[in-house]
C-alpha cells in the first residue's frame, strides 16, 4: 500500500517536472563521455530544430550545429569540465538548419559511476537576452560618445569665449580673469603689464583692406610672442592693442629694454600678398609689487597713451610724475569746462598793418583765459586740453561772439573797425551746424575772416569742411590760411581752397634777415601767392628790419611784436582811435 502510494507520488512529481520543463522551454541532455553517447529530450530537438524526436543522438549533431567561431571555446569548456569533473557551463551560438543563429546557454553536473563520467545538463535559448544586452551596450556606447562630443563642444565654446579667433591669443575677458587670479596668487612678488598699441593700424585697414590688417595683427602677435619672456601671458585686448602680463621680472630697466627691442621688431615690415605693409607699435609699461596690481592695467594704458602722444614707436614707463601730469591735465580740463560756462575766456587783439602805409587794416583775435586764481593764461596751456576734451569748437564760438560784441561797442564810439580775424579749429570747421550758428550772428560781408590751419585740409578733407568753406565765402567771410609753411607745404591745398589770404609762419619769417636762402624761399612763396591772387600776411614781424625786408619782398600785411602786441579790447579801441586820428591828420 505504502509502496503503491509512493509510486503514485513519484509519477506525480515526474509529471509536474515534465510540465515545468516544457513550460520553461529548457532542454535536458545527458552525455556519457566514455561511450560518447548523447541523449536529448524533445525540447533539445526543438532548440536545435533537428525536426527529429529520437532520444539517442550522435555527439556530432551537437558539434556540427555550433557556430564555427564559437566551436573551440565550447569544446574547451566541455574538456575542462571532464578534466576537473566539475560543473560544466558554457555559452555559444548554433546555426539552425534554416541558417538562423541562436544563442544557447548550457549547464551540467558531472556524475561518475563505475568509472563512467556522465554529464546531465540543461540548455536554454538566451538569444533575446544576448541581443538585448548587445543593444544596451550599443546604446551605452552611443551615450558615452555623445557625452565626449558634448564635452569637446563645451570646451570649444569656452575656448572661443576667451580667445581671439584671429591670432589665437587670449582675449580681454581671459586677460581680466588672469589678472584677477594673479592678484590672489601667494607666490607673486611683482607683476608688470606691457601694453602694446599698433601705430597706423586703422590706416592699413582703410587703405590696404581688412585682410591686410588681419595679416598685420597675426604677424605682430607672433613677434610679440617671440619678444617677451617665456612664461608671459599675452592677450589681444582690443582691435589694435595687445597686453602682456610678466610676473616676477628681474628689473624694470631690463623690461623697458626688452620692450624697446620688441618695438624694433614690430617696425619690420609685414608682407601681405605682394604688398609690403609698414606698421609699428607704441608701448606703455606699468609695474607693481604684491597686491597692488588692481590699477595696473589703467596705469599701463596711461603710459601707452603718453607714448603715443610723444611720437610713434616709443616705450613709456608709468610713474607717479606721469600720473601727476595727467591729473593736472584733467584738472585743467574740468576748470576749462567751468571757465567756458562762466565766460572766463576773452578775446585779445593784435593789430595788423598795411605793409606800405602802416595803417591798421585788420586784427587777429587771440583767446585768453582770465583764470580767477591764476590770472591771465595763454593759449599754449589750454588749446590742446580743449582740443582733447572736444571743447575747442565751443571756445572758438565763444571768442567769436565776444569779439563781435567788442566790435559793436567800438562802432558805438564812432570808430571804423577794420576786418577781424578769428582762429578756427578743425572741429569747428567740420561742424555741420556751423553755418546755422553763424546765421544767428550779425555778420556783414568783409568784416570777418577765418584763419584755418593748413593741416585741417590735409587731415579732414571731407565734404563737410569744403561745404562749410563754400558757405563761409558766400556769407562774405574771408578764408585765410594760417601758419603757411609750418607743416607740410601744400600748394595743392591753396589751389583747392582758394583762400583770400595766407599768413606766412613765424618760423619762415624769422630767419629772413640773416639767411639769403630763406629770403629766396620766402620770395618764391610770395610769388606763388601773387600768381594765385592770394594776399600775403607776414606773421611774427619782430623788428623794423623784418618789417622793411618783408615789405620789399612783397608782403601785403604785417603782424608781429614790432607792430603791436596782443592787447585787451580797451587798449585795442585806443589804438584804433589813435590810428584814425593820425590818418585824419595825414589827410588834412
Ligand atoms: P597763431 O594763430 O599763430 O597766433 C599767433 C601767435 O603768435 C599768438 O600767440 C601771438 O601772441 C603770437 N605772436 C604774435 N606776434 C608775435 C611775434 O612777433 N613774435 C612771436 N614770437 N610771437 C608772436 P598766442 O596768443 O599765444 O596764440 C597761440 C596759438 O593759439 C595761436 O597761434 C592759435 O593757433 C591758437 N589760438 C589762439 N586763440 C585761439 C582761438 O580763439 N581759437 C583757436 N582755435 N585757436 C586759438
Ligand atoms: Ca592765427
Ligand atoms: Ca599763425
Amino acid at each position: 500500500m505504502n509502496a503503491a502510494r509512493s509510486e503514485q507520488e513519484f509519477q506525480n512529481i515526474l509529471r509536474r517536472l515534465g510540465i515545468a520543463l516544457d513550460a520553461s522551454q529548457i532542454g535536458v541532455w545527458e552525455h556519457d563521455t566514455q561511450k560518447d553517447e548523447v541523449v536529448w529530450d524533445l525540447q533539445m530537438h526543438r532548440l536545435y530544430a533537428t525536426g527529429k524526436t529520437k532520444k539517442r543522438v550522435k555527439a556530432e549533431v551537437w558539434m556540427n550545429a555550433i557556430h564555427p567561431e564559437d566551436f573551440a571555446q565550447a569544446q574547451a569548456d566541455f574538456d575542462r569540465a571532464i578534466l576537473t569533473k566539475d560543473v560544466y557551463s558554457s555559452e555559444y551560438r548554433i546555426i539552425l538548419p534554416d541558417g538562423e543563429t541562436r544563442y544557447l546557454r548550457s549547464r551540467a553536473y558531472c556524475f561518475e559511476e563505475d568509472g563512467h563520467i556522465t554529464f546531465i545538463g540543461a540548455e536554454w535559448d538566451v538569444t533575446a537576452d544576448v541581443l538585448l544586452n548587445r543593444e544596451l551596450r550599443r546604446q551605452k556606447a552611443i551615450a558615452e560618445a555623445r557625452a565626449v562630443a558634448l564635452e569637446a563642444t563645451t570646451e570649444r565654446i569656452e575656448y572661443a569665449a576667451e580667445h581671439d579667433y584671429l591670432t589665437g591669443l587670449p582675449n580681454r575677458r581671459f586677460f581680466d580673469r588672469r589678472l584677477a587670479e594673479l592678484a590672489g596668487e601667494p607666490g607673486l612678488e611683482k607683476l608688470a603689464i606691457l601694453h602694446i598699441g599698433l601705430d597706423r593700424f586703422k590706416q592699413i585697414n582703410d587703405t590696404a583692406g581688412h585682410a591686410a590688417g588681419d595679416d598685420v595683427l597675426k604677424s605682430c602677435a607672433r613677434r610679440i610672442e617671440a619678444g617677451v619672456p617665456k612664461n608671459s601671458f599675452i592677450a589681444r585686448v582690443s582691435g589694435d592693442e595687445f597686453a602682456v602680463l610678466i610676473a616676477n621680472f628681474t628689473a624694470l630697466d631690463d623690461l623697458k629694454h626688452r620692450a624697446e627691442q620688441l618695438a624694433q621688431q614690430l617696425k619690420q615690415s609685414v608682407w601681405h600678398n605682394d604688398d609690403v605693409l609698414r606698421t609699428g607699435a607704441s608701448m606703455g609699461v606699468a609695474a607693481a609689487s604684491g597686491r597692488n596690481i588692481a590699477s595696473l592695467l589703467a596705469e599701463s594704458d596711461i603710459a601707452l597713451q603718453r607714448a603715443k602722444k610723444l611720437g610713434r614707436g616709443r616705450v613709456e614707463v608709468f610713474s607717479a610724475h606721469l600720473k601727476a601730469q595727467l591729473n593736472n591735465e584733467q584738472r585743467v580740463g574740468r576748470q576749462l569746462a567751468h571757465g567756458l560756462e562762466k565766460g572766463e575766456f576773452i578775446p585779445y587783439y593784435q593789430a595788423q598793418v598795411d605793409a606800405r602805409t602802416r595803417r591798421i587794416v585788420g586784427m587777429e583775435v587771440l583767446a585768453r583765459w582770465r583764470h580767477p586764481k591764476r590770472g591771465m593764461i595763454l593759449p599754449g596751456e589750454f588749446i590742446t586740453v580743449a582740443g582733447s576734451l572736444g571743447r575747442l569748437d565751443d571756445l572758438d564760438a565763444a571768442i567769436l561772439k565776444a569779439a563781435l560784441k567788442d566790435r559793436q561797442a567800438w562802432m558805438r564810439q564812432g570808430v571804423q573797425v577794420p576786418r577781424i580775424a578769428v582762429n578756427v579749429s578743425a572741429a569747428r570747421l567740420s561742424d555741420p551746424l556751423l553755418m546755422d550758428q553763424l546765421k544767428h550772428l550779425d555778420i556783414q560781408p568783409d568784416m570777418l575772416s577765418f584763419e584755418l590751419l593748413e593741416t585741417i585740409f590735409l587731415d579732414d578733407s571731407e565734404d563737410e569742411v569744403f561745404s562749410n568753406v563754400a558757405g563761409l565765402k558766400a556769407m562774405g567771410i574771408d578764408i585765410e590760411i594760417d601758419d603757411f609753411g609750418s607743416g607740410h607745404a601744400s600748394i595743392i591745398g591753396l589751389v583747392k581752397l582758394k583762400p583770400r589770404r595766407m599768413k606766412i609762419d613765424r618760423q619762415l619769417v624769422m630767419p629772413t634777415t640773416t639767411s639769403r636762402e630763406q629770403t629766396r624761399l620766402l620770395r618764391s612763396i610770395i610769388d606763388i601767392a601773387k600768381a594765385l591772387h592770394i594776399e600775403v600776411i607776414a606773421e611774427g614781424v619782430e623788428t623794423l628790419e623784418h618789417a622793411k625786408l618783408l615789405t620789399r619782398l612783397g608782403c601785403d600785411i604785417l603782424q608781429g611784436y614790432a607792430i603791436a602786441y596782443p592787447v585787451p579790447a580797451d587798449d585795442m579801441l585806443a589804438r584804433l582811435m589813435q590810428d584814425q586820428e593820425q590818418s585824419l591828420v595825414a589827410q588834412s
